[in-house]
C-alpha cells in the first residue's frame, strides 16, 4: 500500500514537474528499498523493475526516447533493491538462527525488564513448569518464587540493575503449574537495561542433598540419644561438657554441673521388675526435662544416673532449680543430686569428680537431697 502510494507519488511529481534539472526519478529508490526490507531481494528486483517501467512509460508518454545514458539510473535502483534486499535476509536468517536456539534449550531462558516483568521466555518454561509463554509475559518473576526465596532474588536483581554484570550462581525455587516447587540454578546478565537469565533444573540434585543431610543428621542424633528416655546419652553429654568447659574458659562464669541418681532404684527393680523401672526411667526423663530452661541440658548418662548442664547458674540457683526437678520425680520414688560450679582451672573430669563427691554426700545424709559442692 505504502509503497504503491510512494510509487506514483514519485511518477506524478516527474509528470507535473516542468523544471527538467530535478531528478525526481531518483526517489523511485524509497518504494524499491522499501520494497527490498519487507520481501527481501526478489521484493527489490520487482521494485526495479516496476521502477524501470514507469520510468520507460512515462518517457514515452511525452515524447522521449530511452537510451544508454539512462543506464546507471536503473542500475541504482537495482542496486537499492538488491542491497536492501540482502541485508533483509541476513536479519531474517540470524533472528531465525536465535530463534531456533532460544527455543531447543534444554535451559529457562527469559528476558526480564527493569521493573521485573517478563518481557520474553522460551518453550522450556512451559515444557518443564507448564507455564505457556503467553501466560507469562508481562507478569513479574516475583509471582512465581517461593516466599522464603523472594528477598534473596530481589537482592540478586538489585546487584544486576545496580551494575554488576553477571550473576552465575544464583539458586531459588520457582512454582510449576501444578502449584510444585522446582529449585532452578540461574546464570543472569544485564544489558541494555534487560536481564537475560539462563535457568537450570537442580531439583532432583537439591532432594538428593536434603536426603543425605537428613540420614547425616539422624545418623548423628541416634548415635547422640539414649534409646530408653530419648533424651541425650553420655556421648552427646561429654561434647556438650567439653563445650561449656572452652565457653566458661571464655569468660562465662556460673555454669552448674548436678548428677541425679535415683534412690534405692535396685529395690524397685527386684520387687516389681526390670520393665517397671525401665518404665520409671522413661517417666522421669519426661517429668524432668518440663521443668527444664531452655538453656539447661540433660542427658542419661548411666543406668539411674542423669547430668544436667546449668549456664548462667549461681549455687543458690541451681539447688533450687534441681530441687524443683527432683519433686517431679514420679512417687513414691525419690532421687538425690551432687551440684558443682565449672570451674576454669579444672578439666570436665575433674568438675565431675567434684559433683560425685557431692552426690555420695548426698546419698550419705539419708537420700532425697541435693548436696553443693565448692570447688
Ligand atoms: P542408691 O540410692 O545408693 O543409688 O541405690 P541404688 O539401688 O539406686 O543404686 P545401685 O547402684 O545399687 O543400683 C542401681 C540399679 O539400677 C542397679 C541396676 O540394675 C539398675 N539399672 C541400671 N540401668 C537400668 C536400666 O536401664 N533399667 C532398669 N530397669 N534398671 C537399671
Ligand atoms: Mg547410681
Ligand atoms: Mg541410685
Amino acid at each position: 500500500m505504502v509503497v504503491g502510494v510512494l510509487f506514483a507519488a514519485v511518477t506524478v511529481l516527474r509528470a507535473v514537474s516542468d523544471d527538467a534539472t530535478v531528478p525526481w526519478a531518483v526517489l523511485y529508490v524509497l518504494p524499491v528499498g522499501l520494497l527490498a526490507l519487507s520481501h527481501g531481494v526478489a521484493g527489490g528486483l520487482t521494485g526495479t523493475l516496476v521502477a524501470s517501467l514507469l520510468y520507460a512509460a512515462l518517457l514515452t508518454l511525452e515524447g522521449g526516447q530511452l537510451s544508454a545514458a539512462m543506464i546507471p539510473r536503473f542500475l541504482s535502483w537495482a542496486t537499492v533493491g538488491i542491497g536492501f534486499g540482502l541485508l533483509e535476509q541476513l536479519r531474517l536468517r540470524s533472528a531465525r538462527q536465535a530463534e531456533g536456539w532460544f527455543e531447543l534449550s534444554s535451559d529457562l531462558l527469559a528476558e526480564v525488564d527493569a521493573e521485573g516483568h517478563f518481557v520474553q521466555v522460551n518453550e522450556q518454561w512451559f515444557r518443564l513448569l507448564g507455564h505457556p509463554a503467553g501466560s507469562l509475559v508481562g507478569k513479574s518473576y516475583q509471582d512465581f518464587v517461593h516466599p522464603d526465596d523472594l528477598e534473596a532474588s530481589r537482592r540478586a536483581e538489585a546487584s544486576l540493575s545496580g551494575g554488576e554484570m553477571t550473576i552465575n550462581d544464583f539458586e531459588n525455587r520457582f512454582v510449576a503449574a501444578d502449584g510444585r516447587w522446582h529449585w532452578i540454578l540461574w546464570s543472569s546478565r544485564v544489558k541494555d537495561g534487560l536481564i537475560y537469565s539462563s535457568g537450570k533444573d537442580i531439583t532432583d540434585r537439591k532432594l538428593a542433598e536434603r536426603a543425605r543431610e537428613d540420614q547425616l543428621n539422624s545418623e548423628h542424633n541416634a548415635a547422640r540419644s539414649d534409646e530408653l528416655t530419648g533424651l541425650p546419652n553420655r556421648r552427646a553429654w561429654e561434647e556438650e561438657l567439653e563445650n561449656e568447659v572452652s565457653r566458661s574458659e571464655s569468660g562465662e562464669r556460673n555454669v552448674a554441673l548436678a548428677i541425679l541418681d535415683l534412690d534405692n532404684f535396685k529395690v524397685l527393680n527386684d520387687t516389681q521388675g526390670h520393665a517397671a523401672g525401665d518404665d520409671h526411667l522413661r517417666r522421669c526423663a519426661a517429668e524432668w526435662s518440663k521443668a527444664l530452661r531452655s538453656t539447661d541440658f540433660m542427658a542419661r548418662i548411666g543406668g539411674e544416673e542423669f547430668g544436667i548442664l546449668m549456664p548462667h547458674c549461681p549455687p543458690e540457683l541451681a539447688v533450687r532449680v534441681v530441687d524443683r526437678i527432683r519433686h517431679l520425680t514420679p512417687p513414691p520414688e525419690t532421687c538425690s543430686a551432687g551440684i558443682a560450679l565449672l570451674d576454669r582451672n579444672e578439666t570436665f573430669s575433674e568438675t565431675m569428680a567434684r559433683a560425685d563427691k557431692a552426690l555420695y554426700l548426698a546419698k550419705e545424709g539419708g537420700r532425697n537431697r541435693s548436696v553443693f559442692e565448692p570447688a
